[in-house]
């Protein structure tokens, strides 16, 4: 196993992890849980982290990197001040659309 993504938002992480999913690579997710309360760790060690397999690595990357242009960025909610992965229309929390 290699990691190929590892973003202080879960969200964003799920959001990788389902396009990896779409495209027929399994990805292990670890760190899901560390992000809050981890004592004295480092933030960095905490971040939630995508895993895949040797042989999917590249194309894991390739996919990633595709995305990193626009939809790595974020976009916050005017209704409820949530933050969402620009891939979202409308917002994961309150169902409103992006303004
Ligand atoms: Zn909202």
């Amino acid at each position: 196993m290699e990691l190929v993504y590892s973003n202080d938002q879960l969200l964003m992480v799920n959001h990788v992890r389902n396009l990896l999913d779409s495209a027929y690579i399994e990805s292990e997710l670890r760190n899901e849980f560390l992000g809050s309360g981890a004592g004295d760790l480092a933030p960095l060690d905490t971040w939630p982290e995508l895993w895949v397999a040797e042989e999917d690595v590249e194309k894991a990357k390739s996919i990633i990197a595709n995305m990193d242009n626009e939809s790595a960025l974020v976009w916050y909610c005017q209704h409820c001040d949530e933050e969402n992965p620009a891939a979202f229309d409308i917002c994961w929390q309150c169902e409103k659309a992006k303004e």
